[in-house]
């Protein structure tokens, strides 16, 4: 087992390495919010089931977490909803971009996995019917999780994710015309832009996804999920977790792992911790180039992945 000062000095040697590929993405420009970031950040922390948490660069730095926030989404979904989930959204990748409006036309208003736009509104609309608050749910449960009672949404993101929504609402609406929303359009949507727009840094996305590898188990010990369940949402995320290059991540970082293009990433070490790296400049798929770089340093070097 590698000891703290091994971890620490290896996330800051990784943070060092990948500086120079931050070089070869390119910052998400399609709301003018997120464009404005810095494409040199980069931020690792390490969260470990036994409490420990290490970090290196800007890990302590509040970023947007974009699609990160599906992987919560779903455990909260599930964890109220159980099965009855799947009548609505599929769990296979998709193979198209995360916004591809194509496929849900020719699949008749059923995304093929929660993790594209389609899906996560699907998530939305049912958290919305189960609880009243979507955002407030997932906010209030981030929080606890991440033992940090300020996460909250950026308001400049979220009105810049709704003036530049028309994607996403033509995915809601095209989904209410087949019948799979439960909720006013304008409501899901509404809900969707400010959970794109919560911010949170490394440290506390990698501790709020503890209980994605403590097998459904909270920070307070209580069970959010059942160990069948955690390891449903674990498989789903390797599969479909990093958009349409879901293949390539599983190959070359060997974890589950969900990212949105804000540029951060969570990839779960079941039993033993989360990992969450921040670099904003993305590949073409939507995946910090940086951030992908140092997770398969990470787990070539500590040999900590799934396989
Ligand atoms: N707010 C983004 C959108 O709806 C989320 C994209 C992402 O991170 O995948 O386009």
């Amino acid at each position: 087992m590698l000891g703290f000062m091994d971890l620490q000095s290896l996330l800051d040697d990784l943070a060092r390495e990948v500086a120079p590929f931050a070089a070869q993405g390119k910052v998400a420009d399609y709301i003018p919010a997120l464009a404005a970031v810095d494409p040199t950040r980069f931020g690792i922390a390490l969260a470990m089931t036994d409490g420990q948490l290490y970090g290196s660069g800007d890990w302590r730095v509040p970023f947007s977490i974009q699609s990160v926030s599906k992987a919560f989404s779903l455990a909260l979904v599930l964890a109220r909803d159980g099965e009855a989930l799947w009548k609505r959204v599929g769990r296979e990748p998709s193979g198209n971009p995360f916004n591809s409006l194509v496929q849900l036309e020719y699949e008749k208003g059923i995304p093929r996995n929660p993790f594209l736009n389609a899906g996560a509104l699907i998530l939305i609309d049912r958290l919305l019917s189960l609880t009243g608050d979507s955002l407030g749910t997932l906010r209030d449960f981030l929080r606890a999780e991440s033992g940090n009672p300020t996460v909250d949404i950026d308001p400049e993101v979220a009105a810049s994710e709704a003036t530049h929504g028309h994607r996403n609402a033509a995915l809601a609406h095209f989904m209410a015309s087949c019948g799979n929303l439960e909720n006013p359009v304008e409501r899901v949507l509404d809900h969707y832009f400010r959970q794109c727009a919560l911010t949170m840094s490394c440290a506390d996305l990698a501790k709020a996804g503890l209980f994605l590898a403590n097998h459904g188990l909270r920070a307070d010990g209580s069970r959010l999920l059942t160990r069948s369940e955690a390891k449903r949402i674990n498989s789903i995320m390797l599969t479909c977790g990093t958009y349409d290059a879901a293949g390539d991540f599983a190959y070359r970082v060997g974890l589950p792992g969900k990212s949105g293009v804000g540029g951060g990433i969570l990839a779960v070490l079941p039993e033993r911790g989360v990992l969450c790296v921040w670099s904003p400049a993305l590949d073409p798929h939507g995946n910090g180039v940086a951030g992908v770089e140092a997770l398969d340093r990470f787990t070539t070097r500590t040999g900590w992945s799934i396989f």
